[in-house]
């Protein structure tokens, strides 16, 4: 049967039946740390930078010392010497006195600005300056970036390449991040061959093994893959037995229907625990997709349609991957693109749709500055929509259809 949910109802248990609960957290080289998550928050242990320094090559100078210069009548200030990179000042900077210093430089005290060497003439040991410079002026001051036991980065950040930059300033080469989740994918049908195999007649090689596997990776978990099994409830009641100790998460595609072969519900059913939360959601591709928990560990039966699994992966597994790595289960926003559609579009409603287009820039006036949404047409569940595919756009529930011309948000592949 069949108790068929809406998407946002069925993300909802999905996350409520964890109840924010993470992996646990390592600490790792910051060399390993692009795309893991923060476990807690990060502290500057000094000021960044840790003394004032010149954004520019020049002169360091008292600003007071350059006031009303102009190029006719410059202020002459006493050169002093040269501030070496890597090393302090020779001294501190006396009234009517500068020190030759370079972009990255430490200002001497009595030092407070930087005038650029553009604006300066050095005749013999005195410096001539054309232009005052105010108070500040091409310096920055010790902790402008970061200040000492400020919080730099937060727990449940996803670190990027410049946050690495930032941890290496700081002097933090281990950092600690959530673990990666392990998540076990098994792929059910005894229509299945390995991917290496010529398929015989009415077989074909796995798919979702493989996409899955790529998926799982590309949201930061990590995959593994126990290969085929048969439509046989004691071969899948045995893998799942094997496996609900060893990982974070299991997806398992195939048989999700109500066929008489399609045993995974009856399967998951029968484990331990608290069973099937829902079997089912109005929405297209990706309608007979079945969730469990067995004593706390997460199990979605995904639809063998090679389509419908990537969907639903994208709708369900995703957050809660997300969601054990301790980041939101959602982005803010979706990244993607503002698009006109170039036909008529019809979606029963009842249901949300997930309609794959190609995008290609407007021939004519007709569109505006707008790319072009074109629908991939054919059957829907063809692997092709989503290899011909930008992206897809949403037609929402209570929605019949959207005609030519509307606009539509377009999730990029
Ligand atoms: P099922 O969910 O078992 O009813 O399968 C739905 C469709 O997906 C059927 O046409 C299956 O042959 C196909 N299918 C099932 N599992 C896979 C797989 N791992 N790779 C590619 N196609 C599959
Ligand atoms: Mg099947």
């Amino acid at each position: 049967m069949l108790t068929v949910l809406t998407v946002d109802e069925a993300q909802n248990r999905v996350l409520s039946s964890m109840g924010g609960k993470t992996v646990g957290a390592e600490e790792i080289d910051i060399f390993a740390a692009l795309g893991r998550v923060l476990a807690g928050d990060i502290f500057s242990p000094g000021h960044i930078p840790p003394f004032p320094r010149a954004t520019m090559d020049g002169f360091a100078v008292s600003s007071s010392d350059t006031f009303g210069a102009t190029e006719d009548i410059p202020a002459l200030l006493m050169l002093k010497g040269e501030i070496l990179m890597g090393l302090p000042p020779p001294g501190g900077l006396a009234m009517g006195e500068a020190m030759s210093i370079s972009t990255g430089g430490m200002l001497p005290s009595g030092s407070d600005s930087v005038v650029m060497v553009e604006h300066c003439d050095i005749l013999g040991d005195q410096l001539a300056v054309y232009r005052p410079v105010a108070p500040l002026e091409n310096m920055i001051l010790a902790g402008d970036d970061f200040q000492k036991n400020e919080i730099v980065l937060r727990k449940g950040h996803l670190l990027r390449s410049q946050d690495i930059g930032l941890l290496a300033a700081l002097g933090l080469l281990q950092v600690k991040v959530y673990k990666r989740p392990r998540v076990i994918i098994i792929s059910t049908g005894d229509e299945l061959v390995t991917p290496d195999k010529n398929p015989g007649p009415g077989q074909i090689r796995d798919i979702n093994g493989y996409a899955l596997y790529a998926q799982v990776l590309e949201n930061g978990a990590e995959p593994h893959y126990l290969g085929l099994f048969p439509d046989r409830k004691d071969a899948l009641l045995e893998v799942l037995q094997d496996s609900l100790h060893q990982a974070d998460a299991i997806l398992i595609s195939g048989g999700t229907s109500v066929g008489r072969r399609d045993v995974t519900v009856r399967v998951l059913d029968g484990l331990p625990g608290e069973g099937v939360h829902f079997h089912g959601v109005s929405m297209k591709p990706g309608k007979p997709v079945i969730y469990a928990t067995s004593n706390g560990m997460p199990i979605f039966g995904l639809s063998g349609n090679p389509v419908s699994a990537m969907f639903s992966f994208l709708l369900f597994v995703r957050p809660l991957l997300r969601s054990l790595q301790g980041l939101s289960p959602f982005l803010p926003h979706q990244p993607g693109v503002e698009a006109l559609l170039d036909t008529n579009f019809s979606s029963p409603s009842g249901r949300e749709d997930y309609v794959r287009v190609v995008l290609s820039r407007a021939k004519d006036g007709t569109y505006g500055e707008k790319p072009r949404a074109t629908p991939v047409f054919g059957v829907s569940s063809l692997l092709q929509t989503m290899i011909k595919g930008d992206g897809y756009f949403v037609v929402p529930r209570d929605i019949e259809g959207l005609v030519e011309g509307s606009p539509v948000h377009v999730i990029l592949f």
